[in-house]
C-alpha cells in the first residue's frame, strides 16, 4: 500500500492512504542507511493489523523536495497567513519567510485573514505590495467564511505548508477547511487539533490529493544564508527601477545614482520592502567579509 506520512511522534509514523490513518513503525533499514522518514513523505507500507490500523513503513518513495525549515518533504507551495487587523502585519517577518521559501524553491501564496475586521483597508495595501512582488494574494475571513472558496481552489490538488505568526488564525482556517467527513474516514479530524500552539508538523487531508501541513516555529525568523545577489533576485519589483541604476551590478545600497533607492524614496517601491531588502543584504555582506 502507499500513503503519506501525516505526522511522526515518539517513533511512530502516521500514514494516510487516502481513506484511513495507520500507525506505523519504520523498518530498521532506514536507520542503518541514515535515512529519516519526514512528514510529507510518500511511502510504501504494509498493514500488520487491519483492525487496529497498524503497519510498517517499508520504503520511502522519491522526494520532490526536502525542506530544512520546516523539516518536511514534498511541499508544492506555502500559504503564509497574515492579518489586516490584529496581530499587526509584520513586513520583515513576511519578507524573511519569502526568502526562506525562495531559497527552497517553494512558491508562496499570501493569505490575508480577518478581512471582516479590516475597517482601515490595510489589506489593500498589503495586497498591492505583494502583488507587485509577484506573490498571489488571497483575502478571506476564517470566521465569516468570506473568500474561503478561493482559498480552497488555490489549495486543490496540492500539498501546502501553512505558516504565520501565532494568533493570525491558522487553527481557525484549518477548522474551516477540513471537512466533517474526514472524521468518518479516519483522517485527522478537526477535533484533534487543540487550541494550543502546535508542537509538531502535521498534515491534514482537505480532500483527495489536497493536503495542508500545520507546522510550528515560524514566528522568529533569521534570514537564510544567501549571497547579496541572490537576495536581490527575491525582490522582482526592483527590476524596473534598477534599469536606471548607474552600475549594472548595483546592489542598491551605498552606490551612487541608484534607481531603486530613488524609487523607494519617491514611494514607488514600498518602504517596508526596501527596508527588508537592505537589512538582509547588509547581513549577507557582513557574512561575506569573514
Ligand atoms: P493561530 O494562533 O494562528 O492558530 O490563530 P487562531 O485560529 O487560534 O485565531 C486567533 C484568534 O483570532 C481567535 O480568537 C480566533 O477566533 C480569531 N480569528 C481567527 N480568524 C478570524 C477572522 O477571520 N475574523 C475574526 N474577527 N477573528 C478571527
Ligand atoms: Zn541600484
Amino acid at each position: 500500500m502507499t500513503g503519506v506520512i501525516c505526522k511522526g511522534i515518539g517513533g511512530f509514523y502516521y500514514v494516510h492512504d487516502g481513506a484511513a490513518l495507520y500507525e506505523c513503525r519504520a523498518k530498521g533499514v532506514f536507520r542503518d542507511r541514515g535515512e529519516k522518514p519526514l512528514v510529507g513523505d510518500r511511502v510504501v507500507f504494509s498493514v500488520t493489523d487491519p483492525e487496529k490500523k497498524t503497519g510498517v513503513v517499508e520504503e520511502l518513495l522519491p522526494r520532490k523536495n526536502t525542506l530544512i525549515r520546516p523539516a518536511v518533504a514534498n511541499m508544492d507551495q506555502a500559504l503564509l497567513v497574515v492579518t489586516a487587523a490584529s496581530p499587526a502585519f509584520h513586513p520583515l517577518l513576511a519578507d524573511r519567510f519569502l526568502l526562506w521559501m525562495a531559497r527552497q524553491d517553494v512558491p508562496v501564496l499570501l493569505g490575508i485573514n480577518k478581512c471582516d475586521l479590516d475597517k482601515k483597508g490595510r489589506g489593500g495595501e498589503i495586497r498591492r505590495t505583494y502583488g507587485s512582488a509577484g506573490i498571489p494574494v488571497l483575502s478571506f475571513s476564517a470566521l465569516t467564511g468570506e473568500g474561503l472558496e478561493e482559498v480552497r481552489s488555490a489549495l486543490k490538488g496540492k500539498t501546502t505548508v501553512l505558516a504565520g505568526a501565532s494568533g493570525v488564525g491558522k487553527s481557525s482556517l484549518l477548522n474551516a477547511l477540513i471537512p466533517d467527513s474526514s472524521m468518518e474516514t479516519g483522517a485527522l479530524s478537526r477535533r484533534e487539533r487543540g487550541r494550543h500552539t502546535t508542537r509538531h508538523s502535521e498534515i491534514f487531508c482537505l480532500e483527495k490529493d489536497s493536503y495542508l501541513l500545520d507546522t510550528p516555529g515560524f514566528s522568529s525568523l533569521d534570514a537564510p544564508e544567501m549571497q547579496p545577489e541572490e537576495v536581490r533576485e527575491c525582490f522582482p519589483e526592483f527590476d524596473g527601477p534598477a534599469r536606471s541604476c548607474r552600475f549594472r551590478d548595483c546592489l542598491h545600497m551605498a552606490e551612487a545614482e541608484c534607481g531603486v533607492k530613488k524609487a523607494a524614496e519617491a514611494g514607488l517601491i514600498p518602504e517596508s520592502r526596501y527596508a527588508s531588502y537592505a537589512v538582509t543584504v547588509r547581513e549577507a555582506l557582513a557574512r561575506r567579509k569573514y
